[in-house]
């Protein structure tokens, strides 16, 4: 089996569509060599010879190293220079890629081959004494780092002392004879920390390279980056080793990093850093703040027109925002990389409308383009343009979006605030690999040094986190946990705002303004509508959240919980009297004071959605919930409902369950009291009569919770028609009510005998969340103390109270759908749990056939653009 597949000018064995194998780094590499840009050759060592050294216990394959020569021979021969030689020789990089792009989180060795030998080779075919010099104490300092383990900090002491000793001020300023005594250093420290000497054999540079990266990709902090953005099912990395080019070898040499449209913004428009005298990772790690691209042209306008001629191409090729690196050696350009650009939510839906205007992809690939979780972003509150801004400082605006919190100076500090309930924004002078579970917790980043392209600004983008980046102005005191900016200091105890849209970073919280579903975002949505068959429903209790989700796109309520209405004012104390009541007729009287509110209730979300169906179910959690807990509550209760304390207490008691999840809830509750059950019926009833007056077309599905056999939901819908038919008569009403009556399905037996079911059901709507809870055993309200523990040793995929667990709790819906329509054809299916809102749930629900999902209101934008990429 192949393990390298090569890149250049005599061959390209690979393509763009080789990701999985190749990697997305080395698999473009190939493709951008196929369609003639400037690419540095090399080749690439596949994702599975990574791992078949993870296999094997960690050693490179059989015949790995002879494949490296043979293409390392072949490299020599496109570009004229020799490995390791004394005259003109070549050096490489060996580069991290995996299949899913990892920022930075892989290891890279740059300037691998320099030996004390090829190092006169290289300053004699330059011409360049201190660079050379320079190259190589890079890759004493980066392979004793990355490969060797050596602190780096070693190596920066000796670097601060020779400068001292030189009176150089930067690293720039420090001549040959310095820099030959740091090399000389540098091979001191690599030897003390590792009791070897530098290796002078260039093969073994590249053996122990290629085995680092390899090791790279089980880092912690590599490995913690998957889980945060669940990346799983991979191979490995691949490896990238490529022929060096030098952005550092004068002012007539440069490095950059662009995007062919703002990723912030989505605004088509060229967008990128370069330095001048760097090597690329200094842009990426924010160390230097880089220039912006339009700056190029007066530095090196032939570079810059052909850079702009090759983003043209490449976008044209793609069909998509590429994000690029690129490197000029002495006026001359090369391509180091090109992958799909990370984009904002906002960004995506821009560029994908965009896109479909300049006629470059159709409606349908535009509607897959956005993933439907980033919609989010669009759908969270922004600064109010109006409210008053104290601006503290500008930065750069590198990530959109509005953060408020408190200041927090390392990753850990965030991560543990956050943990504690705390709102933080993670203050850095630039951020790192290390620090993603900080970036990740924080509100919004903040750093003062690095552009709109450094790490956190990359990463904040791909979790659509509000971040300004190079805020300059402000200065970080870690140690003492303050930040002071133009004579103003705050503290880890001071809130700032930071508007990553502007790159204003200001005191204090600043008011905010609901978002609005339109321009581009209703455009996508439109198309999204055409392409579905699954409705989209809400779960809504109240005529607000009812009328935000129609102005989102919700056809309905899918489930409208009435318990949430009886906590409300003086309802509670009703609930309360009919809880505590003894006999039957006291509880009636209690239920006649909640009536008049159920039913106010119900007109209120029977307006709201005029013609649309909206599901009630009835009560379902377990009586003790309405009542305190606590013997002071418990008393004053006792006052006000004027009976005795002790007969509360009792009564508490007896409410009391050993498991109350399992306990006295759900159709259960109807099944002791069915007077409950009538009043619920009744204000359903009286509401969707008192709509009709007003011309309001009402249409209330009653659904009966809880149900584990035909017999209960026999028994309670008789009830329940009992209850309409009596209503109708006392009132007199003529007309036609449009009524159903149905039952959720969310306990296993009941989707076990759903055809029994169904033979009473005009609808069914599975309830998952009760439903996981059932099947898999595991308490909803417990499963935080293990389920980290689950995810972290791969026992699960995901929280399958989030994300529908298809392969166990799905066959069970999918019963559920089957053998519910073998006995009513037309029974209409749905689903209300949290997963309705949850992508490749609704992808799920789409697939087993399910008529609607319902979902709270903020999630039903995304909710129809799953459905729809679900459909096409
Ligand atoms: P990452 O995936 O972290 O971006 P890369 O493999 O892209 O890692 O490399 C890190 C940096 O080194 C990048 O800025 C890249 O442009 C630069 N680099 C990598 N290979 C070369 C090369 N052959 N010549 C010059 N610069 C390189
Ligand atoms: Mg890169
Ligand atoms: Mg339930």
């Amino acid at each position: 089996d192949k393990k390298v597949y090569y890149f250049g000018p005599s061959k390209t064995d690979g393509d763009g569509s080789m990701k999985q194998l190749l990697g997305g780094k080395g698999a473009n590499l190939a493709e951008m060599t196929d369609i003639g840009l400037p690419v540095p050759p090399g080749f690439t060592v596949t994702t599975e010879t990574c791992a078949d050294y993870y296999k094997v216990g960690g050693k490179l394959p059989a015949g790995l190293m002879d494949e490296v020569r043979e293409n390392m021979k072949r490299m020599e021969r496109d570009t004229g220079k020799k490995f390791g030689s004394d005259s003109d020789p070549l050096l490489v990089s060996v580069r991290s890629g995996a299949a899913a792009s990892m920022p930075g989180m892989m290891d890279t060795v740059l300037n691998l081959g320099l030996t004390d030998k090829s190092l006169d080779g290289l300053q004699s075919a330059t011409g360049k004494t201190r660079f050379a010099l320079d190259a190589y104490r890079r890759l004493i300092n980066m392979f004793g780092d990355v490969v060797m383990g050596v602190d780096h900090h070693a190596f920066e002491d000796e670097f601060d002392r020779i400068k001292k000793k030189h009176n150089a001020a930067t690293d720039n300023d420090l001549g040959v004879e310095g820099m030959e005594e740091l090399v000389d250093a540098y091979k001191k420290v690599y030897k003390k920390h590792t009791g070897e000497q530098f290796p002078q054999d260039p093969y073994v540079q590249l053996e122990k390279s290629l085995e680092a990266v390899f090791k790279s990709w089980n880092t912690p902090r590599a490995i913690r980056y998957r889980q945060i953005n669940e990346i799983t099912g991979l191979q490995g990395t691949a490896v990238n080793i490529q022929t060096m080019v030098f952005g550092n070898m004068g002012d007539d040499s440069g490095t950059g990093v662009a995007f062919t449209r703002d990723p912030s913004t989505g605004k088509n428009e060229f967008y990128g850093e370069f330095l001048i005298n760097a090597q690329g990772e200094d842009v990426v790690a924010g160390i230097r703040t880089p220039k912006p691209v339009k700056e190029m042209p007066r530095w090196d306008r032939r570079s810059y027109d052909q850079l702009i001629k090759i983003k043209t191409k490449l976008e044209k090729h793609y069909k998509d925002v590429q994000d690029l690196e690129f490197t000029i050696e002495r006026k001359k350009l090369y391509i180091l990389q090109t992958r799909n650009g990370k984009r904002t939510g906002p960004a995506a839906v821009k560029i994908a409308c965009d896109m479909v205007k300049e006629r470059l992809i159709d409606q349908k690939t535009a509607v897959l383009r956005v993933p439907p979780n980033d919609l989010n972003q669009l759908l969270l509150p922004s600064l109010d343009p109006k409210a008053k801004r104290d601006v503290i400082a500008e930065g750069l605006p590198a990530s959109p979006g509005a953060a408020v919190g408190k200041l927090a100076f390392t990753a850990a500090e965030a991560a543990d605030r956050t943990q504690d309930g705390e709102k933080v924004l993670l203050v850095r002078r630039e951020t790192s690999p290390e620090d993603i579970d900080g970036m990740h917790a924080a509100q919004g980043i903040l750093t003062s040094t690095g552009g709109m392209t450094s790490h956190a600004a990359v990463v904040a983008r791909g979790w659509g986190k509000p971040c300004v980046a190079g805020a300059g102005a402000i200065h970080i005191d870690e140690k003492k946990r303050k930040i002071t900016v133009n004579g103003r200091t705050f503290t880890a105890k001071d809130t700032l705002t930071l508007d990553g849209g502007t790159g204003q970073v200001l005191a204090g919280e600043i008011a905010t303004i609901e978002p609005k579903l339109s321009g581009d975002f209703a455009t996508l949505m439109k198309w999204a509508d055409r392409m579905r068959t699954l409705k989209v429903r809400t779960n809504a209790d109240t005529p607000e959240d009812s009328q935000r989700a129609r102005d989102f796109g919700a056809e309905g309520i899918g489930l409208c919980r009435t318990e949430h209405m009886f906590f409300e004012g003086s309802r509670i104390k009703a609930m309360r009297e009919m809880i505590v009541a003894e006999t039957e007729a006291a509880r009636r009287k209690a239920l006649d004071k909640l009536l008049p509110y159920q039913r106010e209730d119900f007109i209120g979300i029977f307006t709201a959605m005029k013609g649309l169906p909206v599901t009630v179910r009835l009560l379902d959690p377990p009586l003790h919930e309405f009542l305190p807990h606590d013997a002071k509550a418990q008393q004053d209760l006792a006052k006000t409902l004027g009976i005795k304390p002790a007969k509360l207490k009792q009564r508490v008691a007896e409410l009391h369950e050993m498991n109350p999840m399992l306990g006295h809830r759900g159709c259960r509750l109807a099944v002791t009291y069915p007077e409950i059950l009538e009043m619920q019926v009744r204000a359903i009833v009286e509401a969707a009569m008192a709509c009709q007056k007003k011309k309001v077309q009402a249409k209330p599905e009653i659904m009966i919770p809880l149900v584990g056999t035909a017999e209960e939901l026999d028994l309670l819908r008789g009830l329940a028609e009992q209850t309409i038919a009596s209503v109708k008569k006392e009132h007199k009403h003529k007309g036609r009510l449009d009524i159903s009556i149905g039952t959720m399905i969310e306990i296993p037996r009941a989707a076990l005998t759903a055809d029994d079911i169904a033979e009473h059901a005009d609808f069914f709507s599975f309830g998952t969340n009760d439903l996981t809870q059932l099947t898999f055993g595991y308490s909803r309200d417990d499963v935080g103390t293990f389920l980290g523990d689950y995810l972290a040793k791969e026992l699960l995929p995901k929280d399958p109270f989030q994300s529908l667990d298809a392969t166990g709790v799905g066959q069970l819906v999918a019963m559920g759908c089957e053998k519910g329509r073998k006995t009513k054809k037309d029974l209409k299916l749905g689903i209300c749990g949290e997963h309705g809102g949850d992508p490749s749930s609704v992808e799920f629900c789409h697939k087993v056939g399910l008529d609607y999902v319902s979902c709270s209101p903020f999630r039903v934008p995304i909710a129809r653009l799953a459905a729809a990429q679900a459909a096409v």
